[in-house]
Order: C-alpha cells, then structure tokens, then sequence
C-alpha cells in the first residue's frame, strides 16, 4: 500500500503546498482523498497518470477539497479514461457535480457514477472496505477509512512436512475450509496463520468529536489535518479546524500507530514547528510535505 500527498495546504495554497489531496494506492485501485485546485498538476510533478484513479472521495465541498474536479475530469475526457469514474461524497454531491460539469462545455465521454454516502460502510469488495462518518466543522464533512481485509497465509513449514503441496488443497486451507489428508483433517490453525490488514484512516477539517475517534479507532495510519499550533487553539475552535496537538490526541485516543500530519494553515513557512507540537503528545508524528510518499 503506498501513500502520496499530492497537496498539504489548507484553504490558501503556499509557494510550496497545494490544496488537499492524498492518494492510495492498494492493488489495482487508486483512491484519491479529495481533489483541490490544481490536483491534476501534482500528479504531473509526482509522476503519476491520473488516468490511473479509480475512486474519489470528497469530505466536504468547500473549494480547497473539490476546486480541482473539474479540470481532473475534463484531463480524463483528453486521455480516453476507459474505467467508470468513482465519485463519493457527503449528501448533495451528486447535485453538486451535476451542476459543475453543467458549467463548462465538457465532451461528457467518460462513465462518471456518483454517489451520496448514507451510510457509515458505503463500500465493500474481496480486499478492502470503505467507511465515513460525519464530522464536526459546520457544513457537511465526511471523515473516511480504509481497512483492508485480514487475509490466511499457508504456513508453508507445516504443510511441507505433511507432504501437502497439491494446488487446490492448498487453495482450500488459504479459504480457511476443512482439508483432509490421508483421511484426517488438516489443522487450520497450525497450517495457516492470519495476517492482519491495514487500516487508514483520513481527518480533516474538524473539531475533535467521537466520529472522529471511530473513524480514527485502531489506524495503522491516521492521515489528520495540524491547521494550527496550539497557541492558535481558539481560533481553531472558531473555525472548526484541528491544531496539530489536538490531531496528536485522536491519534493517542484513538490507538493508532502512526500519525501525518496535513492541512496547514499557510502561516506556517516549514510546518516542523507542527510537527514538534503535536509530537509532545504523541510521539510516531510526522509532517506531510506535497509529493511525500509514504509505504503501508
Ligand atoms: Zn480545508
Ligand atoms: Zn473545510
């Protein structure tokens, strides 16, 4: 699983910071987290085709999280995207993306399906499954995972010394159903083993509040935005935004193991001064910057 910041910028963009947008990589799927202004462009620096992208998720429809679709589809239009596009949204994006491709003359060639989250598990597949929750920051905004499926591994020791090595037994034990081997049943739990999926999860402008948590719960990385240094604290209440340190307390509460940083504020030139705020409450922080990537 790889993770690129493709912008770490909160409603104003800096010389060195574009707005909102992290893409997840995860087998053949390329999830984009929002869609700032001037996206397409940091996929072009990052190196990535965003013909590649396969789902997006809005968290709210204020400009610095969705100014960028237009331009990304109309790209989309020009490079012959073959796939059927994957919007998601709080409720009213479906009207919302109507009325915006409705501005502009577009060729309307590629299959867009829009969808309004309702519920908390809105999407679910073999491999992974996607969760939202709604948060706190005055208009509509959603707060998403991504958990990966725990998966059985063969324990290849195990079934070697058995002398087990047909393809479809194996198969069969990997499905975790029952295999009989020279007439008695083959140990599940000594023949295979689990091996636990990843969660990510994805906060951003929010006050801190309980769906925040539970979208946070158990993150093998949390991906919250550090608007503010803490001495910013009534501000941030103000305009319903996180400071770093406040990030770093969901990360804490929440049992996550790794925390980014994003979403700074563009008073901040270099954002390690976040970084260290928050790392007073929680240690494994770390400061995104445009273009990082990070390995799950
Ligand atoms: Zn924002
Ligand atoms: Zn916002």
């Amino acid at each position: 699983m790889e993770i690129t910041f493709l912008g770490t910028s909160a409603m104003v963009p800096t010389k060195n910071r574009n707005h909102s947008a992290v893409l997840l990589r995860y087998k053949g799927e390329n999830i984009l987290f929002d869609c700032g202004e001037g996206t397409q462009r940091q996929f072009k620096i990052a190196g990535i085709k965003p013909t590649k992208i396969t789902k997006i998720l809005i968290s709210h429809w204020h400009g610095d999280h969705c100014l960028g679709l237009p331009g990304l589809i109309q790209t989309l239009e020009k490079e012959g995207y073959s796939k059927t596009l994957e919007i998601y949204g709080p409720v009213g994006t479906k009207k919302r993306i109507k009325s915006l491709l409705g501005v502009f003359d577009s060729a309307k060639t590629i299959e867009i399906k829009i969808m309004d989250i309702k519920k908390r598990k809105f999407f679910e597949n073999k491999d992974f499954l996607l969760e939202a929750l709604p948060l706190k920051h005055g208009v509509r905004n959603l707060g998403y995972c991504f958990t990966e499926k725990d998966r059985r591994r063969i324990n290849l020791n195990y079934v070697k010394k058995l002398g087990l090595s047909k393809g479809p037994l194996l198969g069969k034990l990997q499905q975790g159903k029952a295999v009989k081997l020279n007439g008695k049943t083959v140990s599940l739990d000594k023949s295979t083993y689990i091996v636990k999926g990843q969660k990510i999860s994805y906060v951003t402008d929010t006050r801190p509040c309980r769906n925040a948590l539970v979208i946070a719960e158990g993150s093998d990385l949390l991906i919250a935005e550090g608007c503010y240094l803490h001495e910013l604290y009534e501000r941030a209440k103000e305009v319903m935004h996180m400071t770093a340190r406040e990030a770093a307390l969901l990360a804490k509460q929440s049992s996550s193991k790794k925390l980014i940083l994003t979403h700074f504020s563009q008073r901040y030139k270099k954002t390690d001064v976040l970084e260290k705020d928050a790392k007073k409450v929680f240690k494994n922080t770390l400061a995104a910057k445009d273009f990082m990537k990070v390995k799950v």
